[in-house]
């Protein structure tokens, strides 16, 4: 089955008794038994609720995995895998991570005695010289956030099968209709489905997916065990998102592809990050592993100037300021004084995330108004 079909069918039914062509929402905790033992598949909604089992299979197809787990966010489900982990275990990232992923790494697992090394994975060398006899983890992000580096999922994988570690994606930024981290070697996918799989910015949900039977066993008892589940209300809203994710992103690949080019060409923009284009560092890797460069950009100054920066997040009338991503709306964001700024400015400008950096999330709506707005918010 293709991507869009499965995006639509796969993990849904008619529900039986009323013949509701919708998942419904099974807004209960228990489950009624006819004998002691005797039920019908659901005991109590901690450890399944049907409205939330449809959903984990049906992220489970859309990632080419056999298993799902959903989450009450992002950082719930990346959560789940480290607490798979034993004291004086190793973990390798990227040093550009998603700020609250290093948070999670460095103040809750480092006092558990779980040890975190982070460096520029765009270079597998990097990686290879982090390598020891406790490495079980090899964690990669890719396109990263905020400078849209690009990590090679399949030298990940030799690493990691090399010393017996697991592989795990944030596929966050490029959905599985751009990417799927296991057909490339990975052991776990992860996502914040808060971004581009519910893509309506009206939930907050994680997701895990796996075909490993033993990891699939763990994420399962750790998902019951630490009961960091999601409600059924947002695993409806988020079956309801999917079914529209091919749509989405055909259009935020697109609007993407002409906002990085316009940008490029213009008189006040100095560098454009965008995995679309020939000259990004990493190009030939996207490609490679992406069927598409997606809507997320990154752009400097000229003159590098924070106060330029902070007129144009404020002059935008279509683009709206906040955190998060992945939306049908546009959305401006300032790294260095909103999701970067708790690093100091010595650390976060050695990666990049230099005064006038602007990021976008640029959305499904009509880009010649998308790009007017800019055009009004740069001049
Ligand atoms: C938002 C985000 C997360 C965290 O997910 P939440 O749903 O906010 O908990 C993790 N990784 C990436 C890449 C993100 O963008």
């Amino acid at each position: 089955m293709k991507f869009g079909t499965k995006a639509i069918h796969a993990g849904v039914h008619p529900d039986e008794s009323t013949g509701a062509i919708m998942t419904p929402i099974y807004q209960t905790s228990t489950y009624v038994q006819d004998g002691v033992g005797n039920h019908k598949g659901y005991e109590y909604s901690r450890t399944l609720n049907p409205t939330r089992h449809a959903l984990e299979k049906n992220i489970a197809a859309i990632e080419n995995g056999k298993y799902g787990a959903c989450f009450g966010s992002g950082l719930a489900a990346i959560d789940c895998i480290i607490k798979m982990l034993n004291p004086g275990d190793e973990v390798i990232s990227t040093n550009d991570l998603y700020g609250g992923t290093y948070r999670l790494f460095r103040t809750i697992f480092e006092k558990y005695g779980i040890k975190f090394h982070f460096t520029a994975m765009q270079d597998a060398s990097a990686v290879s010289d982090l390598v020891n006899e406790n490495t079980k983890l090899i964690w990669v992000e890719t396109p990263t956030n905020p400078m849209m580096n690009i990590i090679d999922i399949k030298a990940m994988s030799a690493i990691a099968k090399s010393c017996g570690a697991w592989l795990c994606v944030d596929n966050t930024f490029a959905t599985p209709y751009l990417q799927n981290p296991l057909d490339l070697g990975a052991d776990i996918v992860m996502h914040s489905v808060t971004k581009y799989l519910g893509g309506h910015s009206d939930v907050v949900m994680g997701a895990l997916v796996t075909s490993d039977d033993a990891i699939a066993a763990e994420m399962y008892r750790i998902q019951n065990s630490s009961g960091a589940v999601t409600a059924p209300m947002d695993s409806f809203l988020v079956l309801r998102g999917i079914k529209t994710l091919h749509l989405r992103m055909q259009r935020h690949c697109e609007n993407g592809e002409k906002i990085a080019h316009f940008l490029k060409g213009h008189a006040k923009v100095d560098k454009v990050y965008w995995p679309g284009f020939e000259d990004h560092p990493n190009h030939n890797v996207a490609k490679d592993q992406m069927r598409g460069f997606g809507g997320m950009i990154s752009f400097t100054l000229k003159g590098n100037k924070i106060e330029d920066a902070h007129e144009i997040v404020k002059k935008v009338e279509l683009f709206a300021l906040a955190e998060s991503l992945g939306g049908v709306e546009s959305l401006i964001g300032h790294p260095a004084t909103m999701t970067h700024a708790s690093i100091p400015k010595e650390e976060r400008e050695k990666s990049g995330v230099v005064d006038s950096l602007i990021r976008l999330s640029v959305g499904v709506e009509d880009v010649e108004d998308l790009i007017a707005d800019l055009e009004q918010a740069l001049s």
